[in-house]
């Protein structure tokens, strides 16, 4: 109420200066006239500059006031000859008064056609290309405006996460008539002039200031509203996925821009699919600019040296010998910076830059194999594989010739997919692991027990080990998780699978997985990742005390 009264008063002066000009230099031109003569000099032309300018100012109904106006200062009181005292004829300062009327009424019409077409092209431009409402040009704006008002504001992003899907899959309107739907629901709930289009999947939401609260409860009315029920709409019935991120803008500096994104890198914490509502903190973005910044380096990785490989011992517990190693790979950033796998490789997975690793570590690998058989050393090896590559022709082309030219076996290769990546519906990836054994691979279902299949669908795949993820291992003295790691052991035997623990640390977890029948372990139990020469080491110590 107050911002308007504001906004009133600075416009009533800002007219009040303008009638001011005009009013001065009409006068001003009066006298001038009046002092070279009168208007039978040219002079009197010049009150085409107040009459236009007033035009320019308030469009058509000012035009035509300045003209009346400037009219009547050089109409009946002005002389024709100042010096002999000759008035103006009627029909001549009448004339001249509708001149300059009708010059005002023009320019001002002239200008306030200018002025609309202008607002109509700027209205385009703040419009989305997509829906009936504003984008984020006008979002932007907006978001400035209640800066400089020092308003608090709170900005809402929805993300339709499948909506591409939707659009590419099943039908290309109905993507865009969920959009429009979710845009009215969250008018009604929000206001009309609230909600911005951002892309053909974003949706966004700006309150501002005085009603920041509340709202918040019925974007989560609105949300929980798609998780529970699916769209039905043109005969189809779908599930739309929403991922809300919201950031509170609170008089901190930041431009409109970085404003948004804190909204957009708070949704982005989501995982892909979830439906969700996430918040920002300062945290995130800082996690956010550190992930770039890997995702810069990890380029140069391979080119400046600072990948290598190191080899994990897994022991066969039944016969106690040493069954293979798997190796992992580690990235020194820069000589000291010690990066982790699961970092950088969800990032390599990502840029697509996982091909690139993989190759260096199935070099370093093939290479290895190669010293240890020279040295007496007969090892399996098994390496981790990103499903994103798994998929690629170019893989199992790879995969075909990499043994090509070196002293080893395809047998003595493991392949390790791990089972989240696995979806036991999908033909192409089995089909793939189809190939791969045909080809002499062995594989392996790593991290098992964290993906969302059933232990029955196992069946459906080839693949030779199993590996029961470290999380069952660590809770393996509960009864229930001790029952549950017994039941894989059993069913994967009935398959004649081989059955490998993963993250042994304890004699403890040792001695209950022996009990239950475990083919194989791994873990800092036994050994942690070695360095060659350290592995070396470890096979010599281990099978001199075995034999
Ligand atoms: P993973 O394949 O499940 O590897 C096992 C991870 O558990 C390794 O972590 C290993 O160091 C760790 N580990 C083994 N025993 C123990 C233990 O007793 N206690 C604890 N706390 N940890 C243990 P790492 O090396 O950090 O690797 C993490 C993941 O990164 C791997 O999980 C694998 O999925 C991925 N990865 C590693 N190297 C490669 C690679 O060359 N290519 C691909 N695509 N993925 C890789
Ligand atoms: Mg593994
Ligand atoms: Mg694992």
């Amino acid at each position: 109420m107050n911002s308007k009264i504001k906004r009133v008063n600075r416009i009533n002066s800002a007219n009040l200066v303008k009638i001011l000009v005009i009013g001065f230099l009409a006068v001003a031109v009066t006298f001038f006239v009046y002092i070279t003569g009168g208007t039978k000099k040219v002079f009197v032309h010049l009150m085409y500059i107040p009459t236009i300018l007033a035009s320019w100012f308030w469009g058509l109904s000012g035009g035509l006031l300045a003209g009346i106006f400037c009219g009547l200062c050089t109409g009946p009181l002005m002389p024709l000859d100042v010096a002999l005292g000759v008035m103006q004829d009627p029909l001549n300062w009448i004339s001249r008064l509708l001149m300059f009327s009708l010059i005002g009424l023009l320019t001002g019409y002239m200008i306030e056609r200018i002025n609309k077409l202008n607002e109509e092209k700027q209205e385009i431009n703040l419009k989305s290309p997509f829906y009936n409402l504003p984008n984020e040009k006008k979002l932007f704006y907006d978001i400035e405006d209640y800066i400089k008002l020092n308003k608090y504001l709170k900005i809402i992003s929805i993300k339709l996460t499948n909506l591409n899907e939707i659009e590419k899959y099943v039908d290309s309107k109905l993507a865009y008539d969920i959009v429009d739907e979710l845009a009215e629901k969250l008018m009604h709930t929000c206001g009309k002039k609230t909600v911005y289009s951002y892309d053909r999947d974003e949706l966004i939401v700006l309150v501002c200031g005085d009603c920041v609260h509340g709202y918040e409860e019925k974007i989560k009315e609105v949300l929980e509203y798609y998780s529970a029920f699916p769209v039905s709409k043109n005969g189809y019935k779908i599930r739309v996925s929403l991922k809300v991120g919201i950031y509170i803008y609170q008089g901190e500096k930041a431009s409109p821009t970085e404003i948004y994104n804190r909204a957009r890198i708070a949704y982005e914490q989501g995982e892909t699919k979830e439906t969700g509502v996430y918040y920002y903190d300062d945290s995130l973005k800082n996690k956010r600019r550190e992930i770039q910044d890997i995702t810069g380096a990890i380029l140069e990785s391979i080119q400046k040296d600072e990948l290598f490989v190191v080899y994990q011992p897994k022991i066969d517990i039944v016969n106690n010998r040493i069954s293979g190693v798997e190796a992992l790979v580690r990235w020194k950033r820069n000589g000291k910076d010690l990066i982790g796998p699961n970092i950088f490789i969800p990032i390599a997975e990502e840029i697509g830059f996982i091909d690139k690793i993989s190759k260096f570590v199935f070099d370093c690998v093939t290479s290895q194999m190669e010293i240890w058989k020279r040295k007496g050393i007969d090892i399996k090896c098994s390496v981790n594989t990103s499903v994103h590559e798994l998929i690629h022709d170019d893989y199992t082309l790879w995969a075909k010739d990499l043994i090509e030219g070196k002293n080893i076996n395809r047998s003595d290769f493991e392949l390790e997919i791990t089972e989240r990546a696995i979806a036991y519906d999908d033909k192409r990836l089995i089909e793939k692991m189809h190939y791969l054994k045909e080809l002499g691979y062995q594989l392996s279902i790593d991290d098992f027990g964290t993906g969302y299949n059933s232990l029955m669908s196992l069946g459906e795949i080839p693949f030779d080990t199993l590996k029961i993820d470290k999380y069952f291992i660590d809770r393996i003295n509960k009864v229930e998780i001790s029952e549950l790691i017994g039941l894989f052991i059993k069913y994967a035997h009935t398959l004649g699978k081989t059955v490998l623990a993963e993250g042994v640390e304890t004699e403890e977890q040792l001695n209950r997985l022996k009990e239950l029948n475990c083919d194989e372990v791994q873990g800092y139990f036994f050994s942690k990742p070695l360095l060659p020469e350290e592995f070396e080491v470890f096979h010599t110590e281990f099978t001199m005390a075995n034999k």
